[in-house]
């Protein structure tokens, strides 16, 4: 039984009992008001702890994040991951059952920055008492790392693993707050990813290291890589000009209408760059891409549409290779290595 329960009820009698004393009864329910709102106010605030010996359950938007968050977690918790597969993170709403997931989890971990921007994602997001929006907490800590296209958050952080290592011990410190009979272990796995996730960086910036600079051009289905050229395609001098090597046929989100103006804007981007090859993503389409190529051909250009796609806001299913966070990053920057480094 819930303890909002005795104000309640000594409400009530002090309605019934004190009848003949009208002041009393007033200050009596008055005070019994005050600590059923208190009560309410606090326990929308304050998760109840999750029931001992039971281990806490942990929500996750994406794959992304839920690959994280359970690198950290390890199997202290009960980790379920919201947007699966394909689909797309940006405009995701709750389908039936999700709202349940929401109200039943522990802990939240979006990817944050407007990624999850459907107005039911938000409000739950919002509405959760204890929701982690990552890529919010490194635009508080450090501004600068962030990415504005048009005056807008670019959300895909996850495209930098040096940027990216910074939620593990993000993830470490809110697990523990809920959990700290496992906190030493969740900071310690925290280290260990985050040490993994260094590696993984030096890699691929020795990989992009070998690709001379009139090469490294980006052309992808939708804005996804801005944080990736940024960290393996730019000198540092050329760190703050990161958009002149990329461009895009869709905004930051791949729900924008394609029209011929954007077209032609990637065609003349390759034919200004001579831009070898251009990528499709996973679970976009691929007709105007093509289109893009036909017209560039027509134009005398060489381009080529890369057969092998690339992973923007979503990890691979299972058997791909790429149902890993470290593993799609490693695969991404394969086949753009390859592709933009064969003659042409
Ligand atoms: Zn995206």
């Amino acid at each position: 039984m819930s303890i909002w329960i005795i104000p309640f009820i000594a409400g009530v009698l002090s309605y019934i009992l004190l009848k003949n004393r009208p002041r009393l009864r007033n200050i009596f329910m008055a005070v019994c008001g005050l600590f059923l709102i208190g009560h309410v106010v606090v326990s929308r605030t304050k998760p109840l702890p999750p029931a001992i010996g039971k281990p806490i359950r942990v929500l996750c938007t994406t794959g992304i994040a839920g690959d994280l968050v359970r690198n950290i977690a390890g199997s202290d918790v009960e980790l379920d991951v919201v947007i699966r597969g394909d689909m797309d993170p940006h405009s995701y709403e709750l389908v039936k059952g999700d709202d349940e997931k929401f109200s039943g989890a522990d802990l939240v971990f979006a990817s944050g920055l407007m990624l999850e921007h459907s107005a039911s994602m938000q409000y739950v997001l919002k509405n959760h008492p204890n929701a982690v929006l990552l890529g919010n907490v490194i635009l508080a800590e450090d501004p600068d790392e962030v990415i504005y296209v048009d005056g807008q958050l670019d959300p895909h952080i996850w495209m930098d693993p040096h940027l990216w290592k910074r939620c593990a011990p993000l993830a470490a410190q809110a697990l523990s707050k809920v959990d700290p009979a496992h906190g030493e272990a969740f900071y310690e796995r925290a280290k260990e990813y985050e040490n993994r996730l260094e590696e993984l960086d030096l890699e691929i910036r020795e990989l992009f290291g070998k690709l001379p600079p009139h090469k490294k051009y980006l052309v992808t289905s939708h804005d996804a890589f801005n944080y990736f050229v940024r960290a393996y395609f730019c000198a540092d001098d050329e760190k703050g000009k990161w958009d002149r090597r990329i461009n895009a046929l869709q905004g930051l989100a791949p729900d924008d209408q394609i029209s011929p103006l954007d077209i032609k804007r990637i065609v003349d981007f390759i034919a200004n760059n001579r831009v070898a090859a251009i990528f499709p993503e996973t679970n976009l389409s691929t007709d105007s891409l093509n289109k893009v190529i036909e017209t560039a051909r027509k134009l005398g250009g060489s381009v080529k549409l890369s057969p092998i796609p690339i992973y923007g806001d979503t990890l691979g299913e299972a058997g791909s290779g790429a149902e890993t966070y470290i593993q799609m990053v490693r695969h991404n920057a394969a086949v753009i290595y390859d592709a933009l480094s064969e003659e042409t």
